[in-house]
């Protein structure tokens, strides 16, 4: 029960690594404000979770949607203490082939849509002189990706975001961290050919793809009193595959 009573938001939440995080800090005592882009997307998991978890609609991409849920989430539940910025799309392909929208979208869902949320959580954690902000990177922020030049620009960019806003804030009692997947097994990863699937499940050390929990174990650690004393950094969590 290590986050009794904390309010804690998580963009994404409706499915795969978003939905377990949230159902994590539902398991350890949690308020968690599931959003999604529409509140009928997160309410299953906020479902899940029980009473103390609500559902939000809030399409990270648009700054009004942004503001109001955030103060919904406020009224109804109280000050955001933990925001994990985990909402992400993907709009993979070749350079050559992509176009101006491909890399705008991607940019502005997974990196802009963290700096509105972070926005929007700033003044109430600045004012209780603590918070926590986990942003949901990618191994390809840190080695870049084939055919992924604006999913790996943005996620480069979340860990600009994490590292800027930790030196920010810092003096506020609020950390900002990063986690850096490989891969993870989800309806993003679904696509993936069976034969690139077992080369990665061959590569990583530890011979298998990441699951939700993974990813959400160390994210409600960044989270904890344990990583007090921790900001700025990115937790790679991919089995060893980047080794
Ligand atoms: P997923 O299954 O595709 O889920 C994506 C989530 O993001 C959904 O909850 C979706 O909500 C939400 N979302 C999409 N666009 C949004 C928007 N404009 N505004 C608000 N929410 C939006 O993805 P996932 O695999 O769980 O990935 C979660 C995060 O981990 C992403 O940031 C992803 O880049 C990162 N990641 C994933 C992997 C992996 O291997 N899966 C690896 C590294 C990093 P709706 O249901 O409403 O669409």
């Amino acid at each position: 029960m290590r986050f009794e009573g904390k309010v804690v938001a998580v963009t994404g939440a409706s499915r795969g690594i978003g939905r377990e995080i949230a159902l994590q800090f539902g398991l350890e005592g949690a308020q968690v404000a599931c959003l999604a882009t529409r509140v009928e997307n997160a309410a299953p998991t906020a479902e899940a979770i029980g009473p103390k978890a609500r559902a939000f609609g809030c399409d990270v991409s648009d700054s009004g949607q942004v503001d109001a849920a955030f103060a919904q989430i406020e009224t109804e539940m109280g000050p955001v203490q933990i925001l994990v910025n985990n909402a992400g799309v993907t709009r993979d392909t070749l350079l050559m082939r992509m176009s101006e929208e491909d890399f705008d979208k991607v940019l502005d869902v997974n990196l802009k849509g963290a700096w509105r949320c972070v926005k929007a959580v700033m003044r109430p954690m600045m004012k209780a002189r603590w918070g926590r902000i986990i942003n949901v990177s990618s191994i390809v922020g840190l080695s870049g990706a084939a055919g992924q030049a604006n999913y790996a620009a943005s996620k480069a960019g979340l860990i600009g975001l994490t590292l800027s806003v930790a030196k920010e804030v810092g003096s506020r009692g609020i950390t900002c961290n990063a986690v850096a997947p490989g891969f993870i097994e989800t309806e993003m990863t679904a696509e993936l050919a069976e034969e690139f699937r077992n080369k990665v499940v061959e590569t990583a050390p530890l011979g298998r793809l990441g699951t939700g929990a993974d990813v959400a174990g160390a994210v409600l650690f960044l989270a904890s009193d344990a990583a007090g004393y921790m900001t700025g950094q990115t937790l790679v969590i991919d089995g060893g595959l980047t080794l």
